[in-house]
């Protein structure tokens, strides 16, 4: 596992402009007003938080951060760069929704300094998104990625969701080929997951929507994967492909065992071996942010046996796997010695493979992953 060392931030912005119905992240419907305030507080946030370390990415995630208005971006990011030595390479990430974008936006964006945009687009059929209560269109979505592009965004990404409801194979294969049609740099393929309370159970059950069996959704999983690796991406995570040198520079501070600061809302952050959470509700993050209050409503310092299981809990999505050797010299454990016997059936059965001082999952691993990783929990 390669270590990095430059802090990667993170800031959220908690706000959309509908809610789907399958969303379990830390957000609401947009309010200018309070919109207004959260951006003074964001910037208060970075400001108190300034150590003028190496930083070398941003991530803008939410919630819907294209929400924001260019210039409050512009502001956030200038923030960063006064409170940390951000890299003049740094990536700069700006999660959008197809329906808030424009080309005048994108060009704004990106002067404000955003450099790579990530859109949120799930499905490239109409009646699926409609099923997931989102309000742009397949067209849209081409739309906004082509407004990226002419605005000189060189670096996109896209969500896709598999196993939705009612969704078959050839319906998911229609999303990947339009992904492939439209060319970003780098996509995420997540499944979906209903939490307990999610309208869009009660929506399954009222329309009698359905999930594909089990195996479908690992066919689907497993086609897509290869479909895109001839399409010349390359798997480097279980959710996450990417064309070469374009992988997630962000994301991977979170997979490598790397260091980063959230900031705003309900943002977790974790440095030197402490794991931090700041409080959820937005209007409580602004009055404390006010009032100068502390903004963390969890923290826990990791023990080192913590931080080594974390580590390679998150270091096995990838698929580089984990060095062994580099555990040892980091925590100073021998993994085989300690999760040998666990860990045994799995390479057996060919879910995990040794290569060398390399210990990583092999794709049908990654089906399993959940179970698997289990060991390291
Ligand atoms: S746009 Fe994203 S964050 Fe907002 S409700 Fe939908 S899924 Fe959740």
């Amino acid at each position: 596992m390669a270590i990095d060392t430059a802090l990667g931030l993170y800031v959220h912005v908690p706000f959309c402009s509908a809610i789907c119905n399958y969303c379990n992240f830390n957000r609401g419907l947009f309010e200018a007003g309070l919109k207004d305030r959260y951006v003074d507080a964001l910037i208060a946030e970075i400001r108190g938080a300034a150590t003028y370390e190496s930083a070398d990415t941003v991530f803008f995630g939410g919630g819907t951060p294209s929400l924001l208005e260019p210039r409050e971006i512009a502001r956030i990011i200038a923030a960063c760069r006064e409170s940390f030595a951000l890299a003049e390479h740094s990536e700069i990430t700006l999660e959008t929704n197809p329906e808030t974008s424009s080309l005048e936006r994108m060009e704004q964006f990106r002067a404000a300094g955003v450099n790579r945009v990530s859109f949120g687009v799930q499905s490239f059929r109409e009646e699926e998104l409609k099923r997931l209560g989102r309000i742009h269109t397949a067209d849209r979505a081409r739309a906004a990625v082509q407004e990226a592009r002419t605005a000189g965004i060189v670096n996109i990404s896209l969500d896709l969701m598999m196993w939705l409801p009612q969704q078959t194979r050839e319906h998911w294969s229609d999303s990947v080929e339009s992904l492939i049609e439209v060319a970003p740099e780098h996509a995420s393929l997540y499944l979906l997951e209903l939490y307990p309370n999610a309208p869009l159970k009660e929506d399954m059950a009222r329309a009698g929507w359905s999930l594909a069996p089990d195996d479908d959704a690992a066919e689907m999983y497993l086609w897509s994967m290869d479909r895109l690796e001839r399409a010349g991406y390359w798997q480097y995570e279980i959710s996450n492909v990417a064309r070469a040198g374009r992988e997630a520079r962000h994301n991977l501070k979170y997979w490598r065992d790397g260091q980063w600061l959230g900031f705003g809302c309900g943002a977790h952050s974790t440095r030197d071996g402490v794991r931090w959470k700041n409080v959820s509700a937005t209007e409580e993050y602004v009055t404390r942010v006010l009032a100068g209050a502390s903004l963390r409503a969890e923290e826990r310092r990791l023990s080192p046996r913590e931080r080594m299981e974390d580590a390679l809990f998150t270091g096995l999505r990838l698929t580089e796997g984990v060095d062994l050797t580099d555990v040892r010299h980091r925590y100073g454990v021998d993994v085989m010695a300690a999760y040998g016997e666990s860990l045994a059936p799995h390479l057996a059965s060919g879910l995990l493979v040794r290569e060398g001082d390399r210990l990583r999952l092999t794709r049908s691993g990654m089906l399993l992953a959940n179970e698997i990783l289990q060991v390291f929990v």
